[in-house]
């Protein structure tokens, strides 16, 4: 049997990045277990049969204010800069979200300048002692209109819940603006690898002390492996045989097509807060900046409790559920849990990348992150 130094579960982000810093920086033999048969987790990109580059579990857009993390996966990638917009579909008009000056002033007929905007909120925010919830952060900023306008019956489809059951990390993902910047997001690196997603993994993993073993379930090969540590990635209540019971999380099903027309909406992502049972429509080629002249791929979400598990859900109750798989975690001698599904965080791409650095420094016992990417 080959004996490893490292078997890790999962070959996204956290998984692939932990095996290429310990094969290329500290000379460890480390294995890496996937149970679908590639490598980058829910970020996976790939060519469909017409030809368009797509994201198989949604769309993926790559920010990040954190130098360490950008750099780091330089090494693996060239960047297209790309910023993404968003526009939600109320009342028949497409608006820009976050809710902006434009938002405002073309759903309510109004000519407000970012002044008299801020005015307004002030006059129309619900004022909340404490935020709690995710309803909280919407209605104490812009009113109880806009709250149900945008996201209260979005944040119903999506996660199964009202945002007033929410923990209030949900929505305040989305910012407030007063002026016209109808960006999604406010971070200073912002870009899309050049090649995909899918071309930057495999760089990452292309190391001759990394053994991939894709298609295989963990619990199916681990009494065959020989391994000194473990590096888990999947569901944390997974690997100990959901003993305190289940933690939630959100799946979705992805109805991907292709269409025969250049393009199918002016923006990236297109949400659909009040109509539809999908949440939201992804239009690939302007994420990739693939040119195509006839063709052109849409994904359309929609979210359901059953499946794939994609999201853990930010709710009290099931915090406390994980503060006991956690606990029980942190007695595992050798074995480390990490990402999304590992520590139930609703954790970005970038996030889960300085998770797993942070990760890496502890094994190796590095000082600062600048050390160890
Ligand atoms: P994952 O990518 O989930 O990888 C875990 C891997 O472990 C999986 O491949 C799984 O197959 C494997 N695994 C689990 N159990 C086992 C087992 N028993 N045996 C073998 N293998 C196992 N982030 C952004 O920054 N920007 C975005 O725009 C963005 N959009 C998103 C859109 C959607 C629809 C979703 C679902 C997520 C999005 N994210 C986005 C978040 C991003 O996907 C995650 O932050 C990131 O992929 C998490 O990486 P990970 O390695 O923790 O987990
Ligand atoms: N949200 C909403 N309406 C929108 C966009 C977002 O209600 O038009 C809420 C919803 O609860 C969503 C959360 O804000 O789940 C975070 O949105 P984000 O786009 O970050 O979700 P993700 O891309 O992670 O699915």
């Amino acid at each position: 049997m080959q004996q490893y130094d490292f078997a890790i579960v999962g070959a996204g982000y956290a998984g692939s990045v932990l095996a290429e810093r310990l094969a290329s920086q500290s000379g460890k033999k480390v294995l890496v277990i996937d149970k679908r048969p590639h490598i980058g987790g829910n970020a996976y990109d790939y060519y469909n049969e017409d030809g368009i580059l797509i994201h198989l579990y949604g769309p993926h857009i790559f920010h990040t204010n954190s130098p360490e993390v950008f750099g780091y996966l330089s090494n693996f990638t060239e960047w297209r800069p790309y910023e993404h917009r968003v526009l939600a579909s109320v009342e028949g008009q497409l608006l820009p979200i976050p809710i902006n000056l434009d938002t405002v002033n073309k759903l309510y007929g109004k000519n407000f300048t970012s002044e008299e905007l801020a005015e307004y909120f002030k006059t129309v925010g619900e004022p909340v002692d404490d935020i709690k919830t995710s309803e909280d952060v919407v209605v104490s900023q812009v009113g109880r209109d806009l709250y149900e306008k945008f996201f209260k019956n979005y944040t119903k489809k999506q996660w199964g819940v009202y945002p007033s059951e929410l923990d209030k990390s949900v929505t305040s993902r989305i910012p407030t603006r007063t002026n016209q910047d109808d960006r999604y997001f406010g971070d200073q690196f912002q870009s899309m690898p050049l090649h995909g997603f899918t071309k930057m993994f495999e760089k990452m993993v292309d190391h001759p002390n990394i053994t991939l073993m894709l298609g295989t379930d963990f619990k199916e090969v681990k009494d065959n492996l020989s391994y000194d540590q473990l590096i888990y990635t999947g569901p944390v209540d997974e690997y100990f045989d959901h003993c305190f019971g289940k933690l939630p999380y959100r799946s979705l099903h992805f109805e991907h097509k292709t269409l025969n027309e250049e393009w199918h909406q002016p923006v990236a992502v297109v949400n659909y807060p009040n109509d539809n049972a999908y949440t939201r429509i992804t239009e690939y080629k302007h994420l990739t900046g693939q040119e195509h002249p006839t063709k052109t791929s849409i994904t359309f979400e929609y979210p359901q409790s059953e499946g794939d598990p994609y999201y853990p859900v930010p709710m009290p109750e099931n915090a406390e559920l994980y503060r006991k798989y956690k606990q029980l975690a942190d007695q595992q001698e050798n074995v480390h849990f990490v990402g999304r599904l590992g520590t139930y965080r609703y954790y970005n791409m970038d996030q889960v990348v300085a998770q797993a650095l942070t990760l890496y420094k502890k094994i190796v016992g590095a000082d600062s992150l600048a050390d160890v990417a």
